[in-house]
C-alpha cells in the first residue's frame, strides 16, 4: 500500500513515558519551531540531578510523555516567525531558565530569573534529550567559538548556579569561601571561586578528593567525616560565604558554626530536607542563609565567557543519547566525576 508520509526524517527521543517509569528511546516527527521560537540540533545534553523532578514527577502539574533536559548545547537549524536576532548556524545554549511570561510583577521588574511563570526544559516542554528540540528565544544563550559542546553543556546549569550564586553572594576578592560538596556542582564552584580571587576551603566527606580540590584551586581541604568543618573554618577566621553544593541539609545545619561575622550560607544543593538553625546562630555574627536558582540566558553568556576567559571547565562522562537511562543512572548514583553528558 503506497502511503506517502512528509518527507522528514524521524529522530531519536529519550523520553520518560510516566512518572517513575524507566526511560524510552523513540523515533518521533523532527518539531517546527513556532512563532518566536527556534528548532536547536542538539549536539550536547548534561545529565542533571534537577532531571529526577521529570523523572519521578515530583514537579507539580508535568505532563507525559516528556523529554528531559536543560543542560543543551547545539546549532540553531530552523528559525520560527518572527526570529530576528537569531541565524541558522549559530551555536546556543539553553539552561534550567526555558523562557519568561514577560507579564508577571517580577518580569516587569526586569526580574526574568524569578518569573512567576518560569518555563523549564523537559519540564514545561521537552527538552534536550533528543536530537532536535523546539525552544522560545528567551531561552537561548549564545556559545562562545572556543567551547565545545559537550563542555559547553554542563556550564548552562551547573556552571551558571555556582558562577552567579558566587557573584551575587558578597564575598569580595580575598575572603575565605568554602566550598561544600565536590561533585558536580562543587568541583565547578571551587574553581570559580578560586577564579574569582577567594580563598578558597573545600569541604568533603573523607580525603580521597583532597588531591583533586586542591588542583582545581582550593588552598585548603577539610575532610568533614574526620574533623569538625565549622571549627576548622573558625581557625581560619570564619567564612565569609559557604557556597552548600551537596543536597544534605544535615551537612548544611552543620556548617553554620563556621560563618564568620556577616558570613553567609548561600544554598544551591536541593533537597526537601529542612535546615536545622537556631535564631542565636543568625543573630550573632549578623548570618544570613539564601538560596538561589540558575539565572537568564544573559547570565548564562557571562558563565560561558568567564569560563572562556579563565580556563574554568567541567569534568565529564560521555554517554550516547541511547544510553540515557544508563547516563541518568549513573548520575543519580553520585559517583560520576562529575557530569553526566550525552552526545547525540
Ligand atoms: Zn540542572
Ligand atoms: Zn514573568
Amino acid at each position: 500500500m503506497a502511503t506517502t508520509k512528509v518527507a522528514i526524517a524521524p529522530m531519536k527521543v529519550a523520553q520518560v513515558p510516566k512518572a517513575g517509569a524507566d526511560f524510552q528511546i523513540v523515533k518521533r516527527e523532527i518539531p517546527k519551531p513556532g512563532t518566536g521560537q527556534v528548532r536547536i540540533k542538539v549536539q550536547a545534553c548534561g545529565v542533571c540531578h534537577s532531571d529526577v523532578l521529570t523523572k519521578e514527577g515530583s514537579w507539580p502539574g508535568i505532563q507525559y510523555p516528556r523529554v528531559p533536559g536543560h543542560e543543551v548545547a547545539g546549532v540553531i537549524d530552523e528559525l520560527g516567525a518572527g526570529v530576528s536576532a537569531w541565524k541558522q548556524g549559530q551555536r546556543v545554549g539553553v539552561g534550567w531558565h526555558g523562557g519568561q511570561d514577560n507579564t508577571c510583577p517580577s518580569c516587569g521588574r526586569g526580574d526574568f530569573r524569578n518569573c512567576r511563570n518560569l518555563k523549564i526544559p523537559g519540564i514545561s516542554y521537552d527538552g534536550g534529550y533528543q536530537q532536535y528540540m523546539v525552544a522560545p528565544v528567551e531561552a537561548l544563550a549564545a556559545i562562545p567559538d572556543s567551547l565545545g559542546a559537550v563542555e559547553a553543556a554542563p556550564l548552562l546549569c551547573a556552571g551558571i548556579t555556582t558562577y552567579n550564586a558566587l557573584r551575587h553572594s558578597g564575598a569580595m576578592p580575598g575572603d575565605l569561601v568554602a566550598v561544600q560538596g565536590i561533585g558536580g556542582l562543587g568541583h565547578l564552584g571551587i574553581q570559580f571561586a578560586n577564579k574569582f580571587g577567594y580563598k578558597v576551603a573545600a569541604i568533603g566527606r573523607g580525603s580521597e578528593n583532597a588531591a583533586l580540590a586542591k588542583k582545581l584551586g582550593a588552598s585548603v581541604y577539610i575532610d568533614s567525616k574526620a574533623t569538625n568543618a565549622a571549627e576548622a573554618l573558625q581557625k581560619l577566621g570564619g567564612a565569609r560565604v559557604i557556597l552548600a553544593t551537596a543536597p544534605s541539609s544535615k551537612a548544611m545545619s552543620e556548617l553554620i558554626d563556621g560563618l564568620g561575622p556577616n558570613g553567609k550560607l548561600m544554598v544551591i544543593g536541593a533537597t526537601f530536607d529542612p535546615i536545622e538553625v537556631t535564631p542565636i546562630q543568625l543573630i550573632s555574627g549578623s548570618r544570613t542563609i539564601q538560596g538561589w536558582a540558575a539565572g537568564t540566558p544573559a547570565d548564562s553568556e557571562d558563565t560561558l565567557r568567564f569560563a572562556e576567559l579563565t580556563g574554568v571547565r567541567p569534568m565529564i562522562e560521555t554517554y550516547p543519547l541511547e544510553k540515557a537511562g544508563e547516563a541518568y543512572a549513573r548520575m543519580m548514583s553520585g559517583k560520576a566525576e562529575f557530569r553526566v553528558v550525552l552526545t547525540m
